[in-house]
């Protein structure tokens, strides 16, 4: 079988040519055999699989249809899976089990989709390489000596490499699109809301999404046709208007549609392999009908401080429930008294860039400078989603970079925060504003991939999806597969 998409399958196993257990079988057998090397999968239960698999295979029999039933889909490990670790990449969760399933998880499950296995990640979702991992870093299909992006490294290496069709990451500030980019996938940071964050850990809760992950903007529409709405275990879900009109996904017209290149993202730090790429993808919109016009989001430049200020905070705030008494990793007790207890297992539990986001946060909200810090992030916040508020007065939809330059080398950054912060300047904007984007395949430079972003109104999540559709109808960049040992 050869990679293909999940639209692709789903006409198959409709069709009665191809058997959920078959698929699920391919998946297992790929991670088996690709997964010595690039490390993106945490843990499997090939029996539960196999067995759920079966069971699609029944209702397909029976007649039954769901956009995804039959197809396997990859989890990052921050989503719980009842009875499967649910590690968050951390020594501190090591040996935790999920349960219960996380609302995006039931729903895949009751839509007959089968979890295949859990993927890597960076620490708590904390990263933009896939590097910070505590089980060792995922490594990029298209160059091993390469990251693959993070922090759901796992989830979109292993859509990139064939073992699943589909997969779930989340983000925050860039975590599915920086390493869809990097790796030649399609991802979908849903509008703020769209997608339940019930069983979805928690890193930075005002910023937190699920994002579907595929080869196609089909693809992942078909995913969040079933996982979308409202959740009552989540009072910040939202009702995601003509989710109907998902699967199957028509192609947006992109005739006299007018899109919008914010001046802030197409300047000089864009490297200039990139920018080909990227004005070639551009081109194909206008070949298409869309009127390109500049827009300008002036405050962008105050993005990344303040996406860092007011991510640091609040995982000051969430990881503290880590205390080594009520789950997960606890320090060896030598009869320490509780508070040593807990500040030694928070050591020797959480990884340097947790500790780091700890410190950080703690001290932006800590008496005395939470006005200077915290708050005025979000006065920052609150003009960045304004610009956007703002372009889209005049424009149906923005296109930038993902990311200013190709996956970069293994290493390259983790000895500099800052620079591995700065991975995320094309990103952050639009988890702070709660707008809808996603990263499609747009090309290759130097022989690695490079995304172009896209990004739609609040909740204009399907027009998004169609618009990507038609631009992928029209090229072939995302169907181009990476040289993976057999
Ligand atoms: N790289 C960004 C960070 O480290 C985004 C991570 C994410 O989206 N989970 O915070």
């Amino acid at each position: 079988m050869a990679l293909g998409t999940a639209m692709d399958w789903r006409g198959g196993l409709d069709a009665g040519d191809l058997s959920a257990e078959a698929l699920v079988r391919q998946s297992l057998e790929r991670i088996r055999s690709r997964d010595g090397q690039l490390h993106a999968v945490l843990a499997t239960d090939a029996s539960r699989s196999l067995a759920l698999a079966r069971e699609a295979d029944r209702r397909l029999r029976e007649g039954e249809r769901t956009p995804v039933l039959g197809l396997p889909v990859v989890l990052k490990d921050n989503l719980a899976w009842t009875g499967l670790p649910a590690t968050c990449g951390s020594r501190m969760l090591e040996g935790h089990q999920a349960a219960y399933d996380a609302t995006v998880v039931s729903r895949l499950l009751a839509a007959g989709a089968i979890p295949v296995a859990k993927a890597n990640m960076d620490e708590f979702a904390m990263g933009s390489s896939g590097e910070y991992s505590a089980f060792g870093p995922t490594l990029n299909p298209w160059d091993p000596a390469r990251v693959p992006g993070g922090s759901s490294s796992g989830p979109i290496v292993a859509v990139a490499a064939g073992y699943a069709p589909l997969a779930l990451g989340s983000d925050t500030g860039g975590s599915v699109r920086l390493p869809a980019s990097f790796c030649n996938v399609t991802a979908l940071r849903p509008t703020y809301g769209v997608l339940s964050r019930y069983g979805l850990t928690a890193m930075a809760s005002s910023l937190d999404q699920v994002g579907p992950v595929g080869t196609t903007a089909a693809d992942v529409a078909a995913a969040l046709q079933v996982m979308a709405g409202p959740d009552p275990r989540d009072s910040t879900s939202v009702d995601l208007p003509r989710t109907g009109a998902l699967f199957p996904l028509q192609p947006a017209d992109l005739k006299g549609k007018r899109i919008g290149l914010p001046v802030e993202y197409w300047g000089p730090g864009l490297a200039p392999e990139v920018r080909e790429v990227l004005e070639a993808a551009l081109d194909q919109l206008a070949a298409l009908g869309a009127d390109l016009v500049e827009v300008s989001l002036p405050h962008t430049r105050y993005a990344i401080d303040t996406y860092y200020l007011v991510c640091t905070s609040e995982v000051s705030s969430n990881l503290s429930r880590f205390d080594g008494v009520r789950y997960g990793y606890r320090a060896p007790d030598q009869g320490l008294d509780l508070a040593d207890l807990i500040s030694e297992t928070r050591d020797r539990g959480f990884g340097p860039e947790a500790k780091r986001r700890i410190l950080l946060g703690t001290f932006c909200l800590s008496r005395g400078w939470y006005e200077a810090f915290y708050l005025r992030a979000l006065q920052a916040r609150t003009l960045i989603t304004r610009n956007f508020q703002e372009a889209f007065r005049s424009v149906d939809l923005l296109a930038t970079p993902v990311s200013p330059v190709t996956a970069f080398p293994l290493g390259a950054k983790t000895g500099d925060p800052l620079s591995m912060y700065l991975a995320d300047v094309f990103t952050v904007t639009t988890s702070l504003a709660a707008v809808p984007c996603l990263s499609v395949p747009a090309g290759f430079a130097g022989g690695l991939p490079v995304g172009l972003q896209l990004i739609a109104p609040a909740l204009a999540d399907v027009a998004l999806l169609k618009a990507a559709h038609a631009f992928q109808l029209a090229t072939a960049h995302h169907l181009t597969t990476p040289p993976l040992p057999s």
